[in-house]
Formats: structure tokens, C-alpha cells, sequence
């Protein structure tokens, strides 16, 4: 046993007891992991998040077994590339998980080519989930490395369908920021940004309406009884 691995093995109690402290106290299971990590030293917590960026690969991997259908999972869409499925613990009645077929830990990781379907498949659940479960609004997370709370090591995106009152917590207290102290993390964040996005594909021009000699027409009743509607939706 290396080292690192004495040090991980002595951990593991810790962590457990942590996580066993949090879970009798009530806190929501969204946010065991961060608390837990807070409650860390600096160096343990960095040998965790460690350890969770570099364990696993395929052969541990949940959810490469439920992509390759060694793990049951009660799909609601598949392809070549993807599988979507409820969440076995769900937040909501109608909660997705949505991940790639290929074993990725972080979105930045997932291969260029699949960025375009990956997205229209999120957007294609997210109005499934409205409609499927008739939700009054859906939730897209996903997270990335322990410490933002991911549990499974594998990219996946979470739709989670909410309703009125559902008591589904995903708030945050603000901190206070100078705007001095915004634009120099914006700086170090912009540049990482513009060189990313180099390879990224050529802006897509909305066509501008063409000058019509048609005039305009009156809105019908129902028309009328959309708009306000419609109106708030724009920017
Ligand atoms: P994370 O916390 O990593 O963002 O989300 C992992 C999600 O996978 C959790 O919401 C958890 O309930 C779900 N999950 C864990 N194990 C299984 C499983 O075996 N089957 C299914 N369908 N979902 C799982
Ligand atoms: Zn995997």
C-alpha cells in the first residue's frame, strides 16, 4: 500500500463518520458532500478530491454498467452515444440523468463532436420532463469533481422536474464582491475562456426579418390573451 493510499484508508472513517453526522443532523443529501469536505483539513480535503478525479475509469464506473446495460436502469431515451434514465433516489416524481455512453469524469472532457447532440438531447428532456410530469418548472444541474457534489465519476446531466411548494432546496447565499474583485477573476476566467473557445464553431446569424409590404395584423382575442405571455419571455 503506497502512501497515499495509507493516508486515503485513513480517511475513509473520517469521512464516514462526517457523512453519518450530517445525514442525522437532516442536512439535504445534495449537499452531504460539500459540508463534509468543508469540515476537512486542506490537505485531507485535497487528497479527496484527488482521489475522486482519479479513481474509477470504466471498469468501476456505475454508469458505464448501466450504459452497457450490465447495471438495469429504467431508460427513457437511448441512442449510440447516449442513455437517459430516472434517477433510482429521485429528487422529484420524473427525474432524469442523462449521460454520455463513453466514460468522461468532467463535461470539459466530453469530445467536441458530441456537443451539439448532448445539448439538443438536455433540451429535448427538459420539455419531456414539463410535459411527462406535468411539472410547473425543471431544474438542469450538473456537476463536476466532489467538491460541486458529484458522486458518480461520469459526466451526467440532472433534469429534475419541480412543482409548487416542492421544498426542493438550491439556494445559495450570495457573497459580497467588489467590483474591483469581479473584474480580476473575470480576467483570469476570460482569457482561459477566449482560448478554449478558438475551435468553436462560427457564430450563427439571426436572419433579420425582411421588410414586408403585408400589413401588420390585429391580434385576435386569443392572440391578445397570449401576449403578455410571449412579452415577458423576451430579454
Ligand atoms: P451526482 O451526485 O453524482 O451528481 O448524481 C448521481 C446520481 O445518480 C444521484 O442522484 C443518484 O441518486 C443516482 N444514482 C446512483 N446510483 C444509481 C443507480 O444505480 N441507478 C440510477 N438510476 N441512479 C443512480
Ligand atoms: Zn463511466
Amino acid at each position: 500500500m503506497s502512501e497515499t493510499e495509507e493516508k486515503l484508508a485513513g480517511l475513509q472513517a473520517k469521512l464516514n463518520k462526517l457523512a453519518q453526522e450530517e445525514l442525522a443532523k437532516g442536512t439535504p443529501r445534495d449537499q452531504i458532500v460539500q459540508k463534509v469536505l468543508e469540515k476537512l483539513e486542506p490537505e485531507e480535503r485535497e487528497l479527496v478530491e484527488h482521489a475522486a478525479s482519479t479513481s474509477g475509469g470504466p471498469q468501476q464506473c456505475l454508469f458505464c454498467s448501466i450504459a452497457s446495460g450490465k447495471v438495469p436502469a429504467t431508460t427513457v431515451y437511448e441512442d449510440g452515444n447516449f442513455i437517459a434514465f430516472l434517477d433510482i433516489n429521485p429528487a422529484n416524481s420524473g427525474h432524469i440523468v442523462a449521460i454520455p455512453k463513453g466514460h468522461y469524469q468532467f463535461l470539459s472532457e466530453l469530445p467536441d463532436e458530441l456537443d451539439a447532440a448532448y445539448m439538443k438531447l438536455i433540451k429535448v428532456l427538459e420539455a419531456a420532463a414539463f410535459q411527462g410530469v406535468e411539472a410547473k418548472g425543471v431544474n438542469v444541474l450538473q456537476n463536476n469533481g466532489a467538491a460541486a457534489g458529484q458522486r458518480v465519476p461520469h459526466i451526467h446531466f440532472h433534469i429534475i422536474p419541480r412543482f409548487e411548494n416542492d421544498k426542493i432546496s438550491l439556494d445559495w447565499e450570495g457573497k459580497k464582491m467588489e467590483p474591483a474583485q469581479l473584474e480580476e477573476i473575470a480576467k483570469r476566467i476570460r482569457e482561459k475562456a477566449a482560448g478554449q473557445m478558438k475551435s468553436a464553431p462560427k457564430q450563427v446569424v439571426v436572419q433579420e426579418e425582411k421588410p414586408t409590404d403585408k400589413k401588420p395584423q390585429k391580434p385576435t382575442k386569443e392572440e391578445q390573451k397570449e401576449l403578455p405571455r410571449v412579452r415577458r419571455r423576451l430579454p
